[in-house]
């Protein structure tokens, strides 16, 4: 077992790290305050090359794989600007199109992700769906060579910043006649798709909409892939890399947050001449979630790690794991520096009450904590499916 970065790895979360703080969350909070996105921080990783770290060079990335991705995804969390995006973007849609979109479509969209001048965001959720992406109800029909698209999606991050969305479908198998999943990426401006901005109780410069696709008319090749095969595999070959960037995301929230409240914990005094830090009901809660948020990165290393050696399966399993973890121990991270900063964790200016909204978010999505609850009691303890 190594649990050392390479010198690389070392250099990019250094880097990373560097140009988190040079923004840091006094900017992501503005931003989002003034209904703005986080474009200047954007462009400048995607210069970087920060974005494109999981793609291969020859679509103008960096060769590297999750791990440096997830890298990314922490080090900017950490220093306080959580990128959702990060995860829709360079994790779930660049591996979809690496791994399963045709040579034609890895040109026209790769080099764009790897250096920041296109998101392309992701569009499963449905209304009357939910965590059941087996009742998705969005249908693709064939019109001669093109496609028409009819449904709705909700709860979908960033389509107000994208060129493009990822929207999984469902279309009629010819030879079975049954519908079967197919992801189609479609142009934020197409006609007959309608978006409508979500009110969400989450301070963030990304934001989340209702889509309402009205028999959008697509050329044949915006279906992902060859054929009408590639659906299934295309969209569970976005399922680790999110969950493993979305934990990875959590981790660095958590980060955050405990050397938010420890760097005021031990310098605060209101008690003569002790910190309040040394009272072990204010610094054990810390220590508690510091632990569960280490916990939860050595998790996000072996996931990451499973899946950059290409073993998809137990990256599944470690996957879902790191995302739990790292999703619970974020939620106590913020909260617990929220309480150990007292009537300060409230303000805006200490900058940790206002990651509240995130990190409860973050229990519920990309999937929920009870989902995952489902897939490890099902795929790890040999137990029933109860639905
Ligand atoms: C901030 C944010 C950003 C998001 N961004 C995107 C995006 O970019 N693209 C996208 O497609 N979606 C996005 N989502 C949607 C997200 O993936 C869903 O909210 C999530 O999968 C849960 O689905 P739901 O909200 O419909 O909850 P439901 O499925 O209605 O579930 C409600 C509750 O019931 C529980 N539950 C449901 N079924 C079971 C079961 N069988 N066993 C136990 N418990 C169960 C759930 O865990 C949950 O707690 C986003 C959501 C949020 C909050």
């Amino acid at each position: 077992m190594n649990f050392d970065l390479t010198d690389e790895q070392d250099q990019l979360r250094d880097a990373v790290r560097a140009l988190g703080r040079r923004y840091g969350h006094s900017y992501f909070v503005s931003k989002a305050k003034a209904g703005e996105h986080t474009t200047e921080l954007w462009h400048e990783a995607g210069r970087l090359g920060y974005l494109g770290v999981n793609i291969p060079t020859e679509y103008g990335g960096g060769g590297g794989g999750i791990t440096e991705l997830a890298l990314v995804c922490e080090e900017l969390a950490a220093a306080g600007c959580p990128l959702l995006l990060l995860v829709v973007s360079p994790a779930i849609a660049a591996t979809v199109i690496h791994k399963h979109g045709t040579e034609e479509q890895r040109k026209r969209h790769l080099p764009g992700l790897a250096d920041g001048s296109q998101k392309i965001v992701f569009a499963i959720t449905e209304p009357d769906a939910g965590s059941n992406f087996h009742r998705l109800g969005t249908v693709a029909r064939r019109d001669g060579d093109d496609w028409l698209l009819t449904g709705r999606k909700v709860y979908i991050s960033g389509v107000d910043e994208a060129d493009h969305v990822l929207v999984v479908a469902r279309t009629e198998d010819s030879a079975t006649g049954k519908l079967k999943p197919a992801l189609f990426i479609v142009p934020t401006d197409a006609p007959g798709l309608e978006k409508s901005k979500l009110d969400m109780e989450i301070l963030s410069p990304e934001n989340q909409f209702l889509l309402y696709l009205d028999d959008v008319r697509l050329p044949a090749d915006a279906l992902v892939g060859e054929s009408l095969d590639a659906g299934l595999p295309a969209l569970f070959a976005g399922l680790n890399p999110e969950r493993i960037t979305v934990a990875a995301m959590g981790a660095g929230t958590g980060r955050y947050a405990i050397e938010k409240a420890s760097d005021y914990t031990a310098t605060r005094k209101v008690w003569g001449g002790r910190s309040i830090g040394s009272h072990q009901g204010v610094a054990h809660p810390l220590a508690h979630a510091a632990v569960q948020v280490e916990l939860a990165r050595l998790m996000i290393h072996k996931a990451a790690t499973l899946y950059d050696a290409g073993r998809d399966l137990e990256a599944g399993v470690a996957g879902n794991m790191a995302k739990y973890a790292a999703g619970e121990a974020a939620a106590l991270a913020v909260d617990t520096a929220v309480q150990a900063l007292g009537g300060a964790g409230m303000t805006t200016e200490y900058g940790v009450a206002t990651l509240l909204g995130a990190v409860r978010a973050g229990r519920i999505a990309p999937v929920s904590r009870e989902m995952i609850l489902n897939f490890v009691a099902q795929h790890v303890l040999g137990q029933d499916k109860s639905y």
